[in-house]
């Protein structure tokens, strides 16, 4: 069985475990960083950036992270392609196992795992999944020019996959559980102001509709949540983009989690509940959760890890 050791181990390909990588690189830790299930991870299924501060046009979302991939390797990061399924976070060293066999050990962990779309959990979701229903505009919308398409949501995500999907649709319709989006200012006087774009307000998806043989969507039953009024309306396709939730299943039993299953840190710090571990990006933040707060949690952890690693070094030393 292969195995690998590292002083400095990053689980996780978004802004949070690249900018760790950087950091790590640059303290001369030879940090090795495992890419996980969607090497790039979230911005790599986005188009346009506008937010990411250093450039005043806009910047693609998989451009950006292969600079940071780049950036990460021109400093001395090693990035290995496996995902990682087994963790035992208490033992010393630190013991990881990937889906290629690899067995990896570490003295530190990043874990910058960071989220993944949720689904509504509906049997009818589930059965039109990749046949009409998705969750992932940028990758699917190609699919749908001249059709007629469902976008479920009210937050930046939604409006973002209804606006990018005006490119192919002639129609959007975002439907949304309450009266107000909860997406930026820019982006709903952006969405409000599109032609093809109609919002249905106090509204929730109560089942998809479709046919089994081709299997595909033809519509969706929706439901008006004040009056109860339940409707049938023709669609080729529905966007779920009802939110994220982290990726923090491999860590259940071994570190605390908050409500929604992001991983507890100490306040104003990485460190979780287990020493030489430390969690950044989405993976464990509820409340901000953008490229650039990631970036900056994962130089957080880097600059701990190193810290720890030099004084627990220390510490090793004086006792020999
Ligand atoms: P979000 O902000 O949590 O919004 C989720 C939306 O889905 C909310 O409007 C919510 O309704 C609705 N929703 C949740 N569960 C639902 C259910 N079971 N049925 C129907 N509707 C449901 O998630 P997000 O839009 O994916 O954004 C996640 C984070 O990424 C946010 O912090 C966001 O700012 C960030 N982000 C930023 C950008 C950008 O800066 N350009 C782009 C994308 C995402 P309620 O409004 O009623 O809660």
């Amino acid at each position: 069985m292969p195995a690998r050791h590292a002083r400095a181990l990053i689980l996780g390909s978004g802004p949070a475990g690249y900018t760790a990588a950087i950091y790590a690189a640059r303290a001369m830790l030879k940090p090795l960083l495992i890419q996980g299930i969607q090497p790039g991870g979230q911005l790599t299924i986005t188009t346009d950036v506008e937010n990411y501060p250093g450039f005043a046009k806009v910047i693609q979302g998989p451009w950006l992270m292969e600079e940071m991939k780049a950036q990460a390797e021109h400093v001395g990061t090693e990035v290995v392609s496996d995902t990682i399924t087994e963790v035992r976070l208490k033992d010393r060293p630190i013991w990881l196992k990937g889906d290629s066999g690899t067995e990896y050990t570490c003295d530190a962990l990043i874990i910058c795992t960071g989220a993944q779309a949720k689904w509504l959990n509906l049997p009818s979701e589930e059965k039109f999944k990749g046949f009409g229903v998705s969750a992932c505009a940028t990758c699917d919308g190609f699919f749908y020019r001249n059709k007629k398409v469902l976008v479920i949501g009210g937050g930046n995500t939604a409006v973002e996959e209804a606006l990018f999907l005006t490119n192919f649709a002639n129609e959007v319709v975002v439907v949304h559980r309450r009266n107000e989006f909860k997406a930026e200012r820019i982006l709903q006087d952006r969405l409000f102001k599109h032609p093809k774009i109609k919002v249905q307000w106090d509204t929730v998806l109560e089942d998809v509709l479709g046919t089994d043989d081709p299997r595909g969507v033809t519509g969706a039953r929706l439901k008006n949540v004040k009056t109860g009024a339940v409707e049938d309306v023709a669609a080729d396709g529905i966007f779920v983009a009802i939110g994220h939730k982290p990726a923090t299943e491999l860590f259940e039993g071994q570190l605390p989690f908050k409500p929604g299953g992001y991983l507890i840190t100490e306040p104003r710090s990485t460190a979780t509940a287990i020493e030489g571990v430390y969690a950044a990006g989405d993976v464990t933040d509820d409340v901000y959760r953008q490229a650039v707060t990631a970036a900056g949690m994962g130089c957080m952890a880097a600059l701990e890890a190193e810290r720890w690693l030099h004084v627990r070094g220390e510490v090793r030393h004086a006792a020999e």
